[in-house]
């Protein structure tokens, strides 16, 4: 049996060291001489091209990973060596993507190179946890450092761009895509946006291991109705700059080299043609000097939203701000006409094909069109086992302990355990949704993962028990993009004997349940967020044999798990966590890593309650407090009458196997005055008996308010780690500016007032204190 030696949890630190840590944009290294050399080679450039030409480096096609051979012979290989094409997606392999552009820099007449793109989401090879597991981390430097490990892998592979962060706000759980983005908060998004643009992009972009990143879906793609894929949103707009657009901005705000645009329309105009939101907002208001790329057909799509015909919605993209065309070829094959009929303007093209070539200036393509791509240094640098490792602790640092009866977690390294359900000898699905370039068959299954690590000690067997899904069409819609659930043609009931008669000769049972990788991601919205029924019957029946039950939940989404969460004895929410998903769960099972992650999604009671956030209003009629906590119903109070208002688990939830006490909140301040800055501090105790990391979390109420005001703001968290009886304290700087907010006109300041200062575990259990501030 193969021994791993296991990094100790708190000690652990790969890769990056505090210095090389990014703390500033990239562009904050360019000088105004670099700058001007950029602007003249750009001009330069742009006035020895063709109108076709300059028209092609706005096109971006899918390769579809078309192979060598292919790239002088098909459509595509023709339309790079006439210059038609900027930059080429979904090709995998330094060797192939060097070929290509090989075709793009000897063939075609101006030997412009191509940019290559990927959606290298959460990891490259070596998949790290979904985006929504690694913001439940609360670790900006593991975020930042998870992108980092994926830039050097992708770069190393030949990708010079990847279409990541993901920075939707979303409170929707049926939508499938919540899994991608950093949950329902804007200061955690916002965070989370920064961390993985100077994670990706570095301290300059045109090393050959720092990668172009791009912040999507630009704007609101997470607040679709009813949570389905690609639908209708309609905000207001002090909603979006409040509460959806923190995220973007921190992403501009932190150097984001590019920009890609929703599928969705924002205040009746599709994204992608949106003129107040691609220029206005995005350029003036926020400064953004990268490119704008469409989602996949994102301009095609607009004929289907009702806005003309192609060569209309074409042209109404491009004047909107939209740089590059991804798929659709409606610029390759409109805008020439456009121009001659005086619909754009030569200015509007030029001004989009300054954009691409100057980012393709950054990444230092003209100098050496090959740099990306190195076949050795692939091999040295992509799934490496140091990259595994990184992933390995992230994964661990991610999961969220939901449960814990009598400290039945960490389990002991004796005796035998029953491991049960559809996914515990499944790789494929580990990873989790988007991760194209991950190697799912390498990834370590559940199964696996504790054979491999504890097998000496614990004799561990297993049994499927259920399907994902009773429905096999249902499953079989599940099991997308080659994920396949080893579906199991037995009867339930036979499967089921199967399950309690292993469970029987157990001392605990280990049932892994939930979603299956493709449940959620794109195009994987639900009308039900519950665990399917077959699993939740298999998890009864474990339940009459008596045994302690360990139930470690696989899933994309926030679930709501009211039918489910008194029947285990431990809940470990691992979400989808990667290539070592089994070591990882291994490490934090058997308590070699305490668990630390805190939910950054709420997670409802039930699908009835959703919309449901912590940070939301008041309302004129809000239920009281007491009534509230009990789940007391009060007529013509804001509440139902067949569910409370408080969700299962609330924002910023997750336990550890330890414990922590807070106590003495203090403020240096009460009644502070104009632009100073306060302090509100708290001492945090490690009570329990291991050590262990809490993240300490700060919200502020601004309790009257020119507009209405919510009922409460993250503004600060630190991840803390403690040795079991040490105290620390923990101390917040608060200034005027996290008080600011749009007002009704949009006016971003902050107001006199009083205000509520709260510190604790999680958005629920809250110290607080309250101070008058004054202008
Ligand atoms: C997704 C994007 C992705 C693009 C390219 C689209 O369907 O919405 O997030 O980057 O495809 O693969």
């Amino acid at each position: 049996m193969k021994k791993f030696i296991l990094i100790p949890a708190l000690a652990f630190s790969a890769l990056l060291t505090a210095q090389e840590m990014v703390k500033k944009p990239v562009q904050s290294y360019q000088t105004s001489q670099y700058k001007a050399q950029k602007k003249a080679f750009v001009e330069k450039l742009l006035a020895k091209m063709t109108i076709e030409e300059k028209i092609g480096q706005l096109n971006l096609p899918s390769a579809g990973d078309f192979t060598t051979g292919q790239a002088q012979n098909s459509d595509i290989g023709k339309k790079i060596e006439d210059g038609l094409v900027g930059g080429l997606f979904n090709i995998k392999g330094a060797e192939k993507i060097k070929a290509v552009q090989k075709v793009a820099v000897e063939k075609s007449r101006l030997k412009i190179p191509l940019i290559f793109g990927m959606d290298v989401i959460h990891g490259y090879e070596t998949a790290f946890p979904i985006p929504l597991g690694l913001a439940a981390s609360w670790d900006m430097d593991l975020i930042q450092q998870s992108a980092r490990v994926a830039a050097r892998e992708a770069t190393s592979d030949g990708i010079s761009w990847t279409f990541s962060p993901m920075t939707d706000i979303s409170r929707e759980p049926r939508w499938g895509r919540v899994s991608e983005g950093s949950g329902e908060d804007p200061y955690l998004g916002s965070e989370i946006a920064k961390a993985m643009v100077f994670g990706y992009q570095g301290k300059d972009l045109s090393l050959s291991n720092t990668i172009l990143a791009c912040v999507k879906h630009f704007a609101l793609y997470g607040a679709g109705e009813a949570g389905r894929d690609y639908n209708t949103v309609d905000m207001s707009r002090v909603r979006m700059f409040n509460e959806y657009f923190p995220p973007y901005k921190a992403a501009v705000d932190a150097g984001v080299g590019t920009v890609m645009a929703s599928f969705n329309e924002v205040d009746g105009i599709p994204a992608t043609g949106n003129e107040w939101l691609q220029t206005e907002v995005l350029r003036k208001m926020w400064n953004f000097g990268g490119f704008v790329v469409t989602d996949y057909t994102g301009i095609n799509e607009m004929i289907d939203h009702g806005m003309g015909d192609l060569q209309q919605v074409s042209a109404m993209s491009l004047k909107a701000g939209i740089d590059m065309d991804m798929v659709g070829e409606g610029f390759l094959k409109t805008l020439k006409k456009s121009l001659d009929e005086g619909k754009v303007t030569q200015a509007e093209i030029d001004r989009a094909t300054t954009r691409i070539l100057e980012a393709k200036y950054d990444l230092g393509l003209f100098e050496n069109p090959y740099k990306y791509g190195d076949t050795q240094l692939a091999a040295k640098e992509v799934y490496s086992l140091e990259n595994r490792k990184i992933a390995r602790n992230a994964a661990a640092k991610s999961m969220v302990l939901m449960k814990n009866e009598n400290n039945i977690l960490p389990l002991k390294k004796s005796g035998t355990i029953a491991v049960i359900g559809p996914l515990v000898n499944n790789a494929l699905n580990m990873p989790g949704t988007w991760s194209v370039g991950a190697k799912h068959a390498n990834s370590i299954s559940l199964m696996k993962g504790l054979q491999e690590n504890f097998g000496n000690e614990v004799k561990f067997i297993s049994a499927k028990g259920a399907n994902i899904d009773y429905s096999e069409k249902l499953e079989n819609i599940y099991a997308a993009h080659g994920k396949l659930t080893d579906r199991d043609s037995r009867s339930k009931e036979v499967l089921l004997k199967e399950a309690v008669d292993l469970a029987n000769k157990a001392d605990v049972i280990v049932l892994a349940i939930g979603e299956s990788a493709e449940m959620s991601g794109e195009s994987s919205s639900r009308t039900e967020i519950d665990i399917p029924k077959s699993q939740v019957d298999l998890l009864n029946e474990l339940k009459k044999i008596g045994k302690p039950i360990v139930m470690v939940l696989f899933t994309g989404r926030p679930l709501a798990l009211t039918n489910v969460k008194e029947t285990p004895n431990a809940i470990l929410n691992v979400w989808f966590t990667g290539s070592e998903a089994g070591n990882a769960i291994s490490d934090v099972l058997f308590g070699q890593i305490n668990p630390s992650g805190k939910l950054p999604i709420t997670f409802p009671r039930s699908l009835g309650q959703v919309p449901i956030y912590y940070n939301h209003k008041n309302t004129g009629r809000p239920l009281s407090a007491e009534k509230t906590e009990k789940c007391e119903f009060e007529r013509f109070r804001s509440n139902f009458m067949d569910e409370c208002n408080t969700p299962l688990y609330p924002f910023g939830f997750g336990l550890s196997y330890t414990t922590f006490k807070y106590s003495d909140l203090s403020i240096s301040n009460t009644k502070p005055k104009g632009n100073q800055s306060i302090q509100a501090s708290v001492m945090l105790t490690n009570s329990g008996n291991y050590d262990g990391a809490e993240v300490v979390q700060l919200y502020i109420r601004d309790l009257v308010g020119s507009s209405t005001r919510p009922v409460k703001e993250l503004k600060g968290f630190q991840k803390i780690y403690l040795k079991k009886g040490e105290t620390k304290k923990a101390t917040f700087n608060i200034s005027p500016e996290d008080l600011k907010f749009y007002d009704n006109n949009l006016k971003f300041d902050w107001e006199s007032g009083e205000f509520e200062i709260m510190i604790g575990t999680n958005s629920e259990e809250l110290q607080k204190v309250k101070i008058t501030w004054t202008k």
